[in-house]
């Protein structure tokens, strides 16, 4: 291949890559020669050694080649599909079970390769079901002896993997050549790594099984290396070039503010506020997670907090993922800072434009002390006098990425507000590393005080009646319940075709059958806000019953005389959704109850339900959870900012993990902005995939 090729060589103008191939490639984003070796085999296939048809012994898998001579499909009890396959030694009959889509591809004349387990037939000799691969007639042959384990690539319906290798091991060894390594040798030898060119040939060609092992282990590790440089780095600069204002702290202080709080802070909360208020007094910029169970009384802590900002006569804001949640805090705020001097604002993305505007100018003169909302916050023209604290509440939805922007909101450059995050529900420390890598942690360990425990029981759906009447005899008691569903309308179906339950038909049910006469309401996320509030209002008044309600009061909703819930197709419900909706009852002294209706139809699916009926722990949930499903359902990757990993996996890669995290934190502290020379590529490498999300652009 001529010296001119280069990594951003487009895939047209790559020797030995034909137009056609060129344009299939491109169908995928293999556009240029980096991109094609950068696209990675998804998993490795064995192949067994060739031999001829001669040489195949019964009872043993085995793989030969040769000239399809004969095809019939044979309909029937058993319809299958049978092929004749010759080479120079004999004769081999191949049968496909159900196989009849296999003529498209079998048939007289073609060359194939086939594998699978030989049988004899008669005197003769037959493989069942057999893998098989047409011999593409355009290409060279493979080798006699083909490599033992095959690549298999992510293709699509225009471009299979074998087409894919093909191209791959045709412009294989120039790019070798070009891909340049971001890590020393001395580096790679003392974790013993391959090379990255070396990962990269053994990924496509493997020699054996440990290289495709070792190659993933180094791929993986630069996943992870990568971004925790990124984290790192942020969390250095954030340290030591930001400022944030350092709020006053003193006993008096300290006084002043427990004299607002309703309650007495548990030993939990006590530690959580301890460590709090030590780094806010500080210069530092604080970026702090707040981990605690559902419950915990994580709300209280973050007050402590904004507190502290007002008494400094600044300002602090904290933003709920959801509406619902943003009124609530508001009006729980309100009411505890009732007889105060702190002003509070609610805004939300449905707050009126005149209201908003006058709401603005008072935030910007330093009118309001504590603003409330949703992630509207983060719009453009909200500006504070001057923001000292600001408390993200519930997320992990809130990622990396939207912190990055939370900062704009300071007023000068040098600037940042202090930020404390609170998760929904406990996150296993895997994932809050890499979630959250750059942030401290706090944990708000126990539960206030006068909880009486949940009981939880699975019921199937023909026992749902015992789920409804314990419903019933707890309203006859003066107590409310929740019922949570999937759905909120009618006629969607799951993928097993079962109808999902729906707020609308259970209401009905409901209405007709085991609630007779009850208020009931249905909330959902498709009310008007308005309504909404007012649906809330009047549960918590007592006055409306029963919520049938949507994952909508998932998080955060607070009513103490709500006592006992039932979720349908509880089995429909993630780990950590049903724990933080389970978390809406319990919150008074009052024993509560939890009712999950399913009749789970898949492993994990009933997994899930034993582990929930078996602790209320969210933090052995947590882990739970990550084991049963594993980190990509547990946090989607589009809401929870998480990066998509190509080769690593949370789960599998967590010692490589913790490897990258310590090689990443002591890296930086060596060099903080990685310039010395040799770090130019993984300088650039870094900026390229986290510059933006990570916000490091302003990092040096
Ligand atoms: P979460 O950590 O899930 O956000 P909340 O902050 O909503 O929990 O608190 C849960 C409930 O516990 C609320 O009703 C709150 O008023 C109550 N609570 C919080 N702290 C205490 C405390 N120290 N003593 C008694 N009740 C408390
Ligand atoms: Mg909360």
């Amino acid at each position: 291949m001529p010296d001119q090729v280069t990594l951003t060589t487009p895939v047209e103008a790559l020797p030995g890559i034909t137009a056609r191939q060129a344009g299939l490639l491109r169908t995928l984003g293999l556009t240029n020669l980096g991109r094609l070796v950068a696209h990675l085999p998804m998993r490795h296939e064995r192949m067994e050694a060739e031999s001829t048809v001669g040489q195949l012994t019964p009872g043993t898998i085995a793989s030969t080649r040769g000239e399809i001579t004969a095809t019939r499909p044979v309909m029937g009890k058993r319809p299958r599909f049978e092929a004749v396959l010759l080479d120079h030694t004999g004769r081999l009959d191949l049968v496909w079970f159900n196989g009849l889509y296999m003529r498209e591809k079998i048939y007289p004349g073609v060359r194939v390769r086939v594998q699978g387990k030989v049988n004899t037939r008669g005197p003769g000799l037959q493989i069942v079901n057999p893998k098989a691969e047409v011999i593409d007639s355009e290409g060279p042959e493979p080798a006699e002896h083909d490599a033992a384990w095959r690549p298999v690539y992510p293709a699509s319906e225009q471009i299979n993997s074998v087409m894919i290798w093909r191209a791959i091991k045709k412009v294989l060894p120039r790019a070798l050549e070009l891909i340049e390594d971001h890590l020393p040798e001395a580096y790679r030898k003392e974790r013993e790594m391959p090379s990255l060119a070396q990962a990269y040939r053994m990924q496509h060609q493997p020699e054996n099984e440990s290289e495709i092992l070792g190659s993933r282990r180094r791929l993986a590790y630069d996943e992870f290396l990568l971004l925790q440089l990124g984290v790192h780095m942020r969390r250095a600069h954030l340290r030591e070039r930001l400022r944030a204002p350092a709020l006053r702290f003193s006993e008096g202080i300290d006084a002043h503010i427990r004299e607002r709080l309703p309650f007495q802070l548990t030993a939990g909360q006590e530690s959580a506020v301890r460590e709090i208020a030590a780094d806010l007094s500080r210069a530092t910029p604080t970026n702090r997670l707040i981990q605690g169970d559902v419950g915990s009384g994580k709300t209280l802590v973050a007050l402590y907090a904004m507190l502290m900002a007002v008494a400094s006569k600044m300002q602090a804001s904290i933003m709920a993922p959801t509406e619902i949640l943003a009124e609530q805090h508001y009006e729980g705020l309100s009411k505890i800072l009732k007889a105060s001097r702190v002003r509070l604002a609610l805004l939300t993305g449905g707050t009126p434009k005149p209201e908003r505007e006058g709401l603005l100018s008072r935030l910007a003169a330093g009118e309001i002390d504590i603003l409330i909302g949703t992630h509207a916050l983060l719009t453009e023209d909200v500006r504070f006098k001057e923001l000292a604290l600001a408390v993200i509440d519930e997320q992990h939805r809130f990622g990396v990425h939207q912190r990055a922007r939370l900062r704009a909101s300071a007023t000068d450059a040098t600037s940042t507000p202090h930020v404390l995050v609170m998760t929904a529900t406990p996150i296993p420390r895997t994932l809050a590393i890499t979630l959250f890598g750059d942030l401290d942690i706090s944990v708000v360990r126990g539960l206030p005080p006068g909880r009486s425990p949940i009981v939880t029981s699975e019921v199937g759906w023909e026992r749902r009646s015992e789920a409804y009447e314990d419903v019933a005899a707890r309203l006859a008691r003066g107590e409310q319940a929740y019922v949570v569903v999937p759905a909120i309308e009618p006629g969607e179906a799951g993928p097993g075709g079962e109808a999902i339950r729906d707020v609308k038909t259970v209401l009905r049910e409901l209405e007709e059958r085991w609630l007779k006469g009850v208020r009931m309401a249905p909330l959902h996320g498709r009310l008007a806000r308005d309504t909404r509030e007012a649906v809330m209002e009047r549960f918590r008044q007592g006055e409306i019953k029963v919520l049938v309600a949507t994952t909508v009061i998932e998080v955060g909703v607070d009513v103490p005389n709500a006592t006992v819930m039932v979720v349908e197709q509880a089995d429909r419900f993630g780990l950590a959704q049903l724990h933080q909706l389970r978390g809406r009852v319990g919150r008074g002294s009052k024993p509560s109850g939890c009712w999950l209706i399913a009749d789970p139809v898949t492993p994990e699916g009933d997994a899930r339900l034993g582990v929930m009926c078996a602790t209320t722990d969210g933090f052995v949930l947590a882990e739970k959870d990550l084991e049963i499903r594993g980190p990509g359902e547990v946090f989607g990757t589009r809401q929870s900012g998480l990066p998509p990993f190509r080769v690593a996996d949370l789960m599998r890669d967590r010692a490589l993990l913790d490897m990258a995290r310590r090689d990443a934190a002591a890296w930086v502290k060596r060099s903080p902005v990685l310039a010395f020379p040799e770090e130019a590529v993984i300088r650039r490498r870094l900026l390229k995939s986290y510059g933006e999300s990570l916000g490091l652009a302003d990092v040096g």
